[in-house]
């Protein structure tokens, strides 16, 4: 029964395979942070990493994760249920209220993911009278959560404003209207102009929806995400984000906004109502991270220090540098099979980056996306600024 089918995968993989877009995992063999050991023939190469969302560097922190053992101790391993069951214990409820603290927000609902967040949050709220405005570049799971709303879809072209008042202007025809972005773009490491959307979502009666997921723990002096770089704290209707970067680096999701929002989430949000309860150790680790993060404002200094330093020697150097005003800093070549060149000399070079290209970034945008972290030292930030000009000068990107 299998064979025709079975063909078919194969040819489908081999396609996949000659257009050079067949993706291989890279085996780490030690803990993530910034100086990691990957798997390799014989022994294991010690490479410094520059493409995990630890920005925080949190991924291995020892009061995390004693915070995770200790909560496992006292609470178990797991709830065996989903929320609204039995799955939820005092743990979830803490977390829930230091996410609205830290956002200034009215309530909160965790998810498994921010995927699951995202996934399940148009289609609980809006109906076929409603509109959903979504930014050209926003991540998949707006893009699949907003596919699973009714909701009628207008796209405006990343960052556009222009763009985005003519999509409200015809947008008023319907009941609701919510404009739906990323607070950073994962690509280029741009922030959202959440400032100007929110004056047109003023003027054309619209709601707005940021995922801080690249820009919680990152963005704004105290890494309050783009409501503080905009001073637009409290004003947001809908925040969702991820545990799983600056927040720690594990697992899980949240939607942080309005009361009602989150109250008729808790009634008919699918991946909240038939999907398991964060584990207890995961809660509390998130809970640990939110105290880090507001006793003191060591690690987001040292994250906007690091990245600010990095960009700034690449510039230097010649570097032709996205502008960004995240800790995601794209490092263009244009060139698809330039960028995976690059990447691999790089790792010779102990440096460990991903080169992108086409269909992940436009066509002749090929790159390499470097993601700081306030883990790595001044001394690894040097050796890959140098390593990226020794492998420059050799592949002719500089001369
Ligand atoms: C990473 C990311 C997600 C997914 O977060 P998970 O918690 O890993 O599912 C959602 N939205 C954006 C913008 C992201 O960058």
């Amino acid at each position: 029964m299998y064979t025709n089918f079975q063909h078919h995968l194969q040819e489908e993989l081999k396609q996949i395979e000659s257009a050079g877009l067949y993706k291989r995992e890279r085996i780490i063999v030690s803990p993530q942070t910034s100086g990691i050991q990957v798997a390799a023939e014989g022994k294991p190469a010690e490479v410094i990493n520059f493409c995990a969302n630890n920005y925080l560097g949190l991924a291995d922190n020892p009061e995390l994760i004693a915070a995770a053992k200790d909560c496992m101790d006292r609470r178990g391993y797991g709830m065996a249920s989903v929320r609204f069951i039995c799955g939820t214990q005092d743990t979830h409820k803490q977390l829930e209220r230091a996410i609205s603290e830290f956002f200034g927000t009215e309530d909160t609902i965790l998810y498994a993911s921010c995927f699951d967040a995202n996934g399940g949050l148009f289609e609980p709220l809006l109906t076929a009278d409603d509109a959903i405005i979504s930014d050209a570049l926003n991540h998949a799971s707006i893009i699949d959560g907003v596919r699973l709303c009714k909701a009628v879809r207008y796209r405006y072209a990343n960052g556009d404003m222009a763009d985005l008042e003519r999509q409200l202007q015809a947008a008023q025809a319907q009941r609701f209207r919510i404009i739906a972005t990323d607070g950073v773009f994962s690509m280029d490491g741009n922030v959202c102009p959440l400032d100007r959307i929110y004056e047109l979502a003023q003027k054309y009666d619209a709601m707005v929806m940021v995922d801080e997921s690249h820009s919680a723990g990152v963005v704004g002096r105290t890494g309050h995400g783009v409501t503080e770089r905009y001073n637009l704290r409290g004003k947001i209707e809908v925040i969702t984000g991820t545990l799983g970067k600056a927040f720690g680096g594990s697992v899980g999701g949240f939607t942080t906004g309005r009361k009602e929002i989150i109250d008729l989430l808790r009634q008919r949000s699918r991946p909240y109502l038939f999907s398991n309860s964060l584990p207890p150790m995961i809660a509390a680790a998130g809970l640990k991270t939110l105290e880090i993060l507001t006793r003191s404002n060591e690690l987001q200094d040292r994250l906007h220090n690091n990245t600010e330093y990095f960009i700034g020697k690449m510039k230097a150097a010649g570097f032709d540098i996205k502008p960004t005003e995240s800790a995601i800093c794209a490092v263009m070549l244009y060139d698809a099979k330039l960028s995976q060149d690059f990447a691999a000399a790089l790792q010779q070079e102990g440096i460990y980056v991903t080169g992108f290209y086409y269909p992940v970034v436009p066509k002749d945008q090929a790159r390499i996306r470097v993601q700081v972290s306030a883990a790595h030292t001044r001394d690894q930030l040097d050796r890959g600024v140098n390593a990226f000009i020794k492998v420059a000068k050799q592949l002719g990107v500089l001369k």
